[in-house]
C-alpha cells in the first residue's frame, strides 16, 4: 500500500485517534490499526477498519462530550 500524498510506502502501526462526531463531541478510539506514511506522516485507514470505526461511532454515547473506546474490545 502506498501513500496517496507522496507515494512512499506505508507502514502498519497501532495508534490512538480522535474523531469529531459533533459540534463539541469527540470520540477517541484507542489501539486502532492504521497505515502511516514514513515519509510525510499521512494516516490512511483500511476500508475494514473504517467500517468498524463508523459502527463504533454510531453506537457511541451521543450525550457524552468525550468518549474513549478501545478498538479491540
Ligand atoms: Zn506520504
Amino acid at each position: 500500500m502506498k501513500c496517496h500524498v507522496c507515494g512512499a510506502e506505508l507502514k502498519r502501526i497501532v495508534t490512538d485517534m480522535p474523531f469529531k462526531t459533533g459540534l463539541s463531541r469527540i470520540v477517541i478510539i484507542k489501539q486502532m490499526p492504521v497505515f502511516q506514511c514514513e515519509h510525510c506522516g499521512e494516516y490512511v485507514l483500511a476500508d475494514d477498519v473504517m467500517g468498524r470505526i463508523e459502527i463504533m461511532l454510531a453506537q457511541a454515547d451521543r450525550k457524552a462530550e468525550l468518549e474513549i473506546l478501545q478498538y479491540a474490545a
